[in-house]
């Protein structure tokens, strides 16, 4: 009998308003830092670093905030946030923490939890190290 999990349909949860707002702050700070940066010849060395530095954060912020959420499959979970990803392993995910789904709707929140609780539940009851 085969013994490993059972493969699981990946899916990603995220926040699409949560989403759409970090974009648009990003995008923003990534025009302001390419605008100023375009004048900066002005302001010398340290000013080229400011807006370099708003520019690149901008860039990230709004590259980050398309990738945002979590991500399941039968290995575990994956959590996106903003600054980096945290993989999570069913067998370790007792400990979840779901920063990047924080939301300020709890309902939302609670239907997620109880989703990936459910699919815990699932590989505990077939994984032989979690028994
Ligand atoms: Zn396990």
């Amino acid at each position: 009998m085969d013994t490993s999990p059972r493969p699981m349909l990946p899916r990603a949860l995220h926040r699409p308003g949560q989403r759409f707002g970090l974009f648009l702050v990003g995008a923003s700070f990534a025009l302001l830092g390419a605008g100023m940066l375009t004048q900066a010849v002005t302001t010398g060395f340290v000013g080229v670093l400011l807006y370099a530095v708003i520019l690149v954060g901008g860039v990230w912020v709004a590259f980050r905030s398309c990738v945002m959420g979590v991500r399941i499959d039968s290995t575990g979970l994956v959590e996106r946030g903003l600054g980096r990803s945290k993989v999570i392993p069913w067998c370790a995910s007792e400990r979840v923490t779901l920063g990047a789904l924080a939301s300020y709707s709890s309902r939302v929140v609670d239907a997620d939890f109880s989703l990936i609780r459910s699919l815990h539940t699932a590989h505990v009851a077939e994984c032989p190290d979690c028994a």
